[in-house]
């Protein structure tokens, strides 16, 4: 029999981390903070000469954990990244070409006796001065409003949720700076090959294009589409989900930074996919998003660059990915986080996102060096649900839809999607109701919000509701709406905000 204290069960000694793009330092920065116990060797291996994709600069409010867990002061992390605040993604034009809707961030509304919020606007939003949905989210208002603050517990309105918008390659370049100083060991190197053991298949060491070759325990494959590991060296194979998810390129350009610095991403649809606007304190990102199938490179870079609203400061940069993801995530001793594990579109910022769930779920089933197959097949559950879930999420802005102005369109309005969305849209399109699942990123305000901004309107409402008296709900709503419209008036604006708290360099400048 084998026990903890038996040499196939010994602890890992040695964390070889392949890659140092945002998953790479993520994980190295983490690292850092939990399994450097004095006991064990992290190294990251990355290449100057490939290089990072280069991209992915709007996040959604779990970062905030992140951030705090290893130990980043916010102020420190903003100012040098360039990040500004973010409230939530403004989608124009996604259900007919004419339309805006805004997916904040946190809650709108305030359940009443135990009954769903929404329900009860459902049921009541015909009524004179109750309103639209947006109108009961703090963020979604403050976001209007260019508007921002902490949450302050000496005010009495409800906090506002947020993430942020930053430059990918200084939060890397941050990342960096706290993992060397906590002990990690940063290797610059090609990979030009993998050693494997006979015996188990495990990746044994990695060899570099200098001849040498770094050994260790566990390795976290963050090398990218490359999958230079998982994909690569032990052959684990990719779900293709174009199908469902057909845009497959992308075009980004920085632009200098359009004033004032709105508190938000814009996702603006276009005939083949749709555009981002992501505002940083020293630029703007934008990108365009589209199917090759529809599109050729030449006409979505035109499109891109004439729908800006400040000048490029560099030449259009293209990119092309595929929709899926691993079989596996975790196979013998190698874990995939990052594109190296797979890739969802940007429209929910949810890559990073994905990143940092890969991390805490690795730590919180951190194998020994027995690589026993019971943390391996729960952590490959637990991350194919949490890609599923969020690949329905971002399939259904697409498939809500009544757009019919181009062939793409047509396509994803009409495509069958996965049996867990149909179950989903039917049941809301009845009386309003859905249900989260499990570990699933998105609650129930994020999916009501792109439901009904996408034109999803139920039939009915849950007839639960009317257990209370319409009038005194109405009225009830009627307050809610103008406290979180007063609430966000009293904010100062999200650039006095930031010129405040956290100013970049750049930021500095332009506040003069
Ligand atoms: C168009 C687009 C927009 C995006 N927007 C967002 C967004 O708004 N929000 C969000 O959360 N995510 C976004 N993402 C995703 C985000 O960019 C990635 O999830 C994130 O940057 C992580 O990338 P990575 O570290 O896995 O890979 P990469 O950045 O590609 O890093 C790979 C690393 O591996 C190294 N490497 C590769 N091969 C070798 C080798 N042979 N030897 C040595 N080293 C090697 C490279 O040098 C590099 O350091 C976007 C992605 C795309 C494509």
């Amino acid at each position: 029999m084998t026990t903890a204290c038996s040499p196939a069960r010994s602890p890992i000694r040695k964390v070889v981390i392949v890659g140092g793009g945002t998953a790479g330092w993520m994980a190295a920065a983490a690292a850092a903070r939990f399994l450097n116990d004095g006991t064990r060797e992290i190294v990251l291996i990355e290449s100057d000469a490939i290089g990072t994709v280069g991209v992915g600069e709007a996040t959604i409010p779990p970062i905030l954990g992140f951030n705090q867990l290893i130990g980043v002061d916010e102020r420190d992390f903003m100012a040098a990244t360039g990040a500004t605040f973010k409230l939530g993604i403004e989608f124009v034009g996604w259900d007919t070409g004419q339309d805006r809707y805004m997916h904040a961030f946190g809650g709108h509304g305030r359940d009443i006796q135990g009954l769903a919020f929404h329900q009860l606007w459902l049921k009541l939003r015909d009524r004179a001065g109750v309103g639209g949905l947006d109108g009961y989210s703090p963020s979604a208002v403050a976001a209007y409003l260019g508007r921002f603050a902490h949450p302050d517990p000496a005010r009495p309105a409800p906090p506002l949720a947020y993430a942020y918008h930053f430059d990918a390659g200084l939060y890397a370049a941050f990342l960096r700076r706290l993992a060397e100083a906590g002990g990690v060991v940063r290797i610059e190197g090609q990979i030009t090959g993998t050693d494997r053991d006979g015996e188990t298949g495990h990746v044994g060491a990695v060899r570099l294009d200098d001849g040498t070759t770094v050994a260790g325990d566990l390795f976290i494959d963050c090398s990218g589409f490359r999958s230079l590991l998982l994909g690569e060296a032990l052959g684990v194979p990719f779900e293709d989900w174009s199908h469902w998810l057909p845009c497959d390129r992308a075009v980004a350009v920085p632009t200098e930074p359009s004033t004032p610095i709105l508190p938000y991403t814009r996702a603006t649809a276009r005939p083949a996919g749709w555009q981002w606007r992501i505002p940083l304190q020293h630029r703007t990102g934008n990108g365009h998003v589209y199917a090759s199938a529809h599109m050729s490179d030449d006409e979505a870079a035109a499109l891109l660059l004439a729908n800006l609203d400040a000048k490029p400061t560099a030449d259009p940069r293209h990119i092309r990915f595929k929709a899926g993801r691993r079989a596996r995530m975790w196979e013998g001793n190698v874990v995939a986080l990052g594109l190296a594990g797979g890739f969802l579109e940007p429209l929910e910022s949810t890559s990073i996102h994905l990143i940092q769930t890969g991390i805490s779920k690795l730590f919180a089933l951190f194998p020994d060096s027995g690589f026993g197959a019971v943390e391996r097949d729960e952590y490959n559950r637990l991350m194919g649900d949490a890609y599923t879930s969020v690949r329905d999420f971002i399939i259904l802005h697409y498939h809500a839809t009544r757009r019919d102005d181009s062939a793409f369109w047509r396509h994803v309005r009409t495509m069958p999607v996965p049996d867990g969305l149909t179950r989903k849209l039917s049941l809301f399109r009845e009386k309003g109701r859905i249900f989260r699942y499990d570990d699933e990123l998105f609650g129930i305000p994020s999916w009501v919000q792109v439901l009904l901004g996408q034109n999803v309107v139920p039939v009915g409402y849950d007839p639960i509701v009317d257990a209370l008296d319409a009038d005194r709900v109405a009225d009830a709503l009627r307050q809610m709406r103008a406290t979180t419209l007063r609430s966000a008036q009293a904010l100062p604006t999200h650039a006095d905000f930031i010129a405040r708290h956290a100013p970049s360099g750049a930021a500095r400048q332009f506040a003069k």
